[in-house]
């Protein structure tokens, strides 16, 4: 599908999330104009030197002055700035939207700062990987991924549909969620399962020196797949957890039970407890795979 969406697409942040959305735009809707911005010089000069852009600011206000795209891509934390800053700038009938891991804190950011006559689509391409900033982009990312949506009262059903155009033609499924529904889910899916993998290698790192050698040495054994997850940018889930603080917390709770509720198992020697837990939990990863997320 290479249809034209966007004469002009302001991508602020240009990383993981940014950069790929800008090669793949570059592949199926070669007409756009892509602006990038970011705050380091460094940043830019990688995205031009990449070539997945036009052309390039440090001044999210430049950034999308004229844009009919504007897409928040930066770190949760930068949002509410940025959208203050940009409010002015932005033209009549530009649509607003971003990529953030959290949705609540998001709309709560910078709705406020948007004027009327623009739109406001939130929306969380479900995909990424534990590597950030433009070189680590590639234009697949987002193929037969889940993007979710969340359609606010006031937006507009074109300028939901153009946004949803957009994921799509770069390959995404894209679903519509409430806020909070999305920011639950995620709690669940991707928030705790980082949340414990940054646990479990962080109490690897905490072990006397002699067994935490072993640890690295023997870690295709499971401990392997938690420290890939464990190598995700620092900054980016300081600000998810902060930002999805109830839900997360909510999610934990449960876990910390059926954690209590194995730990007892193994110390009375249940086996049955056991083997019914681990026998329901296989069950999840075969539709999974069923569901092609594997
Ligand atoms: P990233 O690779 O670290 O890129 C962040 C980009 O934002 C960089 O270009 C950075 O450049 C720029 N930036 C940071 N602060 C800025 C500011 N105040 N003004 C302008 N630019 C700024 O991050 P990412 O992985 O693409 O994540 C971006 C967003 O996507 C986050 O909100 C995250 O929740 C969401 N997300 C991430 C994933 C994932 O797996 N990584 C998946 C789905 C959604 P400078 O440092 O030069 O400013």
């Amino acid at each position: 599908m290479s249809e034209h969406l966007f004469d002009r697409v302001a991508l602020i942040g240009i990383g993981l999330i940014g950069s790929s959305l800008a090669r793949a735009l570059r592949q199926h809707s070669p007409q756009t104009r892509i602006v990038a911005c970011a705050r380091r010089a460094a940043t830019l000069a990688a995205a031009r030197r990449l070539a997945i852009v036009d052309e390039t600011t440090d001044d999210p206000a430049a950034a999308v002055r004229d844009a009919d795209l504007v897409v928040l891509a930066t770190p949760l934390s930068a949002y509410a700035e940025i959208a203050a800053r940009i409010g002015s700038s932005l033209k009549p009938g530009a649509i607003v939207t971003d990529v953030g891991s959290v949705k609540e804190a998001v709309i709560r950011d910078v709705r406020p700062h948007l004027p009327p006559g623009v739109e406001f689509v939130p929306g969380h391409p479900v995909a990424g990987t534990e590597h950030s900033g433009p070189e680590a982009g590639f234009a697949e990312l987002f193929r037969d991924r889940w993007c979710i949506l969340i359609p606010l009262p006031d937006t507009g059903p074109d300028a939901i549909a153009k946004v949803r155009g957009m994921w799509e033609q770069v390959g995404m499924r894209v679903t519509m969620m409430d806020a909070d529904h999305h920011d639950k889910v995620l709690a669940m899916t991707s928030h705790l399962p980082h949340l414990i993998a940054y646990t479990i290698v962080g109490t690897a790192n905490d072990l006397e020196d002699d067994l935490k050698s072993e640890v690295i040495a023997f870690s295709a054994g499971g401990f392997r797949d938690f420290t890939r997850i464990a190598a995700s940018d620092p900054v980016m889930w300081r600000d998810i957890f902060l930002n999805n603080r109830e839900a997360v917390l909510e999610m934990l709770q449960r876990f910390s039970e059926d954690l209590t509720a194995l730990q007892r198992a193994i110390r009375r020697g249940e086996a049955d407890t056991l083997q019914a837990r681990f026998t329901r939990t296989r069950a999840i990863r075969r539709s999974i795979i069923e569901a092609k997320q594997a």
